[in-house]
């Protein structure tokens, strides 16, 4: 089991204290050129994808980086900083986090891109439904990395309507038997735990028979298989279980209680990929757009300046409500209906900036002409509509705005 760093329980003297450790702690990780507020055209690199699809062998040294990245933070005393000390965390709060996040923004380290599942999702379910042994387990382990876990929920005739899952958990014995198969599961290929919702049957209806498990990915029984989408890369998996065996104390809540601890999961998942942490920040910043158009000679165009401007405006909209929603979690709130918002407004933005690279790269979109920031594009344009669908498509997010903060009757 991972050991307790001694920095559990060190609380800084003040902000300014906090901020020295930090600052030494990213010392060691080299300054980055282009930060946000720096960028300049045609400098450093020009990629933009939104999903994270290496190559497979690289993705495996780069995971082994992310890794090591972690187990320094843990060491630090900076890998869980909001969590509870009885977990190894360091018990600070979310202005700690925070702090931590801008500075570590301002330096080339590996960061938690790939771990958006893991530690934004999987991990605050861990800490709110298992039981202790499996919190004691799982919640050092996935901070300092020595595990990774993934989220196990759509299958092929489940995905908005997640209650209709028909992978089934059979009793036997002390444990339980997982039969069926999940699909579109990011990052299961490099996973060792997953969080498996399953149908246990019964007659209380269909919100009353889900349970929730955590899953060794290497148990045998689980086939993990690639799937590729239309970028070219294969960020996601479908994954067949086969009479996998999974012990009784790694249920998470009641039998029958799987869609409460699906709802925990699903709340932290927009506001992982709604909120301000998420890896795409840098390409919502205005200057990126601004300097294009002057770069490529259409700054002077009306129809290209109007559009730009309706773009910055949904930018800037966009990233006032995110800090909106900083501040609210900030004072200890829970993630409301903002990370509903800002899903949707990171999801229609990205089509927003799809449309307007498309319009103004025209066919350098499409054939490489070794030009600086034009068909690097086209990995995020062909990226974008997945971001419409992953996290809750833009419908179902209408549709949880409209009967929770309208309170229109539900459909
Ligand atoms: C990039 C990406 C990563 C993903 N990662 C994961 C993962 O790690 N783990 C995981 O479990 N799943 C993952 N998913 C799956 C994702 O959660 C589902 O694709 C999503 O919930 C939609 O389900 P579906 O594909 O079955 O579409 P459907 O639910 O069949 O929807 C089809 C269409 O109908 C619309 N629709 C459905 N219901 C309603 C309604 N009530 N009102 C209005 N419109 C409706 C939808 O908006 C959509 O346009 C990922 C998907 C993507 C694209």
């Amino acid at each position: 089991m991972t050991a307790l760093p001694e920095a559990g329980a060190r609380v800084p003297a003040s902000d300014d204290v906090f901020v020295e450790e930090c600052r030494e702690f990213l010392a060691q990780f080299p300054p980055r050129a282009a930060v946000s507020g720096a960028f300049k055209w045609g400098e450093g690199t020009d990629q933009v994808p939104i999903f994270e699809e290496e190559d497979r062998e690289v993705e495996a040294a780069q995971i082994v980086e992310v890794r090591r990245w972690r187990r320094q933070l843990w060491d630090a005393g900076l890998g869980w900083i909001t969590g509870p000390v009885e977990y190894g965390g360091r018990g600070l709060s979310s202005r700690h986090q925070q702090i931590f996040d801008t500075m570590s923004r301002q330096h080339d380290v590996p960061g938690n891109g790939k771990l958006t599942v893991s530690l934004g999702m999987v991990a605050p379910t861990i800490l709110a439904h298992a039981e202790e042994p499996a919190r004691q387990r799982y919640l050092p382990a996935l901070h300092d990395g020595t595990l990774i876990a993934c989220q196990l929920f759509s299958e092929p005739d489940a995905g908005s309507d997640l209650a209709s899952v028909s992978m089934r958990a059979v009793r036997d014995g002390d444990g339980w038997r997982l039969t069926g198969s999940k699909v579109w599961t990011s990052c299961a290929h490099y996973s060792d735990i997953g969080e498996v919702m399953c149908s246990t049957g019964g007659d209380a209806g269909r919100h009353r028979n889900l349970t929730m498990f955590l899953v060794d990915m290497n148990a045998p029984g689980v086939t993990v298989r690639p799937l590729r989408q239309m970028t070219g890369g294969a960020a996601f998996n479908e994954v067949h279980f086969d009479d996998v065996y999974v012990a009784d104390d790694h249920r998470m809540g009641d039998v029958g209680d799987g869609w409460r601890v699906a709802l925990t999961t699903l709340s932290n998942e927009r506001k992982a990929i709604g909120g301000d942490g998420f890896g795409g920040v840098g390409l919502l910043s205005a200057e990126r757009y601004q300097q294009m158009v002057v770069a490529l000679g259409c700054a002077d165009d009306p129809v290209v300046r109007q559009e730009l401007a309706d773009l910055l405006i949904h930018l800037r909209v966009a990233k006032l409500n995110r800090l909106r929603s900083a501040a609210t979690q900030r004072a200890g709130g829970p993630p409301g209906p903002e990370a509903s918002i800002g899903k949707l407004e990171l999801s229609m933005n990205y089509q927003r900036i799809a449309a307007f690279v498309g319009q103004i790269l025209g066919p350098r979109l499409i054939a490489d002409s070794a030009e600086w920031g034009t068909y690097a594009w086209a990995p995020f344009v062909l990226g974008a509509p997945g971001m419409r669908i992953g996290g809750g498509t833009d419908e179902v997010m209408r549709n949880v705005l409209a009967e929770r903060v309208l309170g229109l009757p539900k459909n």
